[in-house]
């Protein structure tokens, strides 16, 4: 049925990248609900509607299987993927996985970089991702060596994964005096997006200062890794949103962590979601870095440290959940497997009951789509046939089961498929 060549990974799975072939139908798929038919045509989704006619088409039976738009990686650390076993990892008494990793980067190649990172983009193709905007650590210990092999993966994955990429300094700015420059050398050799970390230099507010001015004379959109401890001295999410009113930068500006809106007083915590959302920040959950880093001390009632994903939402604040790290020590069982992400999500932030199961998979589709400016996204005519279809009829099942992908589709054309066989015998 597909023409293409079948890669395979270490552990055995196959995928399938097809060559050219006719303009898709999807037939029967649950879209929005119901059983539809989708057509694609020139890489973007033509008609969706009842009992088309299949007429020239290539037709892909998915009939009762649930079809989403792709998934798209908001926050995903893909330069510093794989090194778990580079490293002891995190117990008592032993360094922060920042420390842990700055040791390591010094010894990053560009090669060792590429290699890493087209695996994580390998396997999150494999699990429906169609887009990624990804980190790519600048700083004195490893330049712009991870700018290289990104920049790489970006031109050569292109056809099966759109990659954006964030200018991100994770190790401060006022530490050496190189990191301003070279994140400035990175913009201009178009790395889309500027990102900080205000908690990784002691003036806070002067690292966040930084970036806003050097966002302006630039005109790229920001990320913060921001208020990640649990510490509401440091809180520093109302400061940047009341920066990105004041400097215009409504909708542009995107927040990572946010863990410390849980520990806030309840009316504290509603004031600074009412400025978040005044300032259209958009905000993303990780939960999988946050379970495995935070409260380890803790003597007590072990706290989440996953930001208030649902109250978040119900205050109108456009909020997402992603991977973040992929086998490093800060979290060492990472995976990019958005899915998975979803699942922990509901399981950490009491999002469980019918309602908040059929609204989870918009934390992944299009609520990120929309924190990275993604257009003409989703599942309507006249959108991008980035779509991936799962081997279940609802979006509880989906979660739940961690359904299979059975088909991920980008730009119109099959890039994944999975197919697994599973016997029982009841006799
Ligand atoms: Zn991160």
């Amino acid at each position: 049925m597909l023409a293409g060549g079948r890669r395979q990974d270490s552990q055995g799975h196959g995928a399938l990248y097809s060559a050219a072939m006719k303009p898709l139908f999807l037939r029967g798929g649950i879209v929005d609900g119901r059983r539809q038919d989708v057509t694609i045509r020139d890489g973007r989704i033509h008609r969706i509607a009842p009992g088309l006619d299949a007429g020239e088409y290539e037709v892909l039976d998915v009939a009762g299987k649930l079809v989403l738009p792709g998934f798209v990686e908001s926050h995903i650390h893909p330069d510093k993927a794989f090194i778990a076993d580079r490293t002891q990892g995190l117990a008592p008494g032993r360094p922060t996985p920042q420390t842990l990793v700055a040791e390591l980067k010094k010894t990053f190649t560009a090669d060792d970089i590429y290699r890493r990172a087209r695996r994580v983009m390998e396997l999150a193709v494999r699990h429906g991702c169609t887009t990624m905007r990804a980190h790519v650590e600048i700083d004195a210990f490893v330049e712009l060596r991870g700018v290289e092999a990104l920049r790489r993966l970006q031109a050569e994955l292109a056809p099966v994964l759109e990659l954006r990429l964030i200018a991100f300094a994770q190790e401060g700015i006022f530490h050496d005096g190189v990191t301003q420059g070279l994140l400035r050398e990175a913009l201009k050799m178009g790395l889309e997006t500027l990102g900080g970390c205000p908690y990784m230099d002691r003036d806070q507010r002067a690292h966040i200062d930084w970036f806003f001015d050097t966002a302006q004379a630039t005109g790229v959109p920001l990320d913060f890794h921001a208020d990640s401890s649990d510490d509401p001295a440091l809180l520093t999410s109302d400061y940047i949103a009341e920066q990105t009113i004041a400097r215009g930068m409504q909708g542009r500006v995107t927040l990572g962590h946010l863990g410390l809106l849980d520990v806030l007083p309840p009316e504290h915590r509603a004031r600074v979601i009412a400025k978040l959302r005044e300032a259209r920040i958009h905000v993303i959950s990780l939960p999988a870095t946050e379970l495995h880093v935070k409260a380890r001390t803790d003597p007590q009632r072990t706290w989440r440290g996953i930001t208030r994903i649902g109250e978040l939402r119900a205050a109108g604040v456009n909020v997402s959940v992603s991977t973040n790290n992929i086998v490093n020590p800060f979290t060492p069982y990472g995976h990019p497997d958005l899915l998975r992400q979803a699942l922990i999500a509901a399981m950490v932030g009491h999002l469980g009951n019918l309602d908040q199961l059929a609204w989870l998979p918009e934390l992944i589709t299009t609520s990120p789509a929309r924190a990275i400016g993604l257009e003409r996204y989703g599942l309507a005519e006249g959108c991008r046939a980035d779509l991936v279809v799962l081997d279940a009829a609802t979006p509880a099942q989906a979660i739940t089961e961690q359904a299979e992908k059975l088909f991920v589709i980008k730009a119109g054309r099959i890039v994944a498929r999975t197919i697994r066989t599973s016997d029982i015998s009841l006799a």
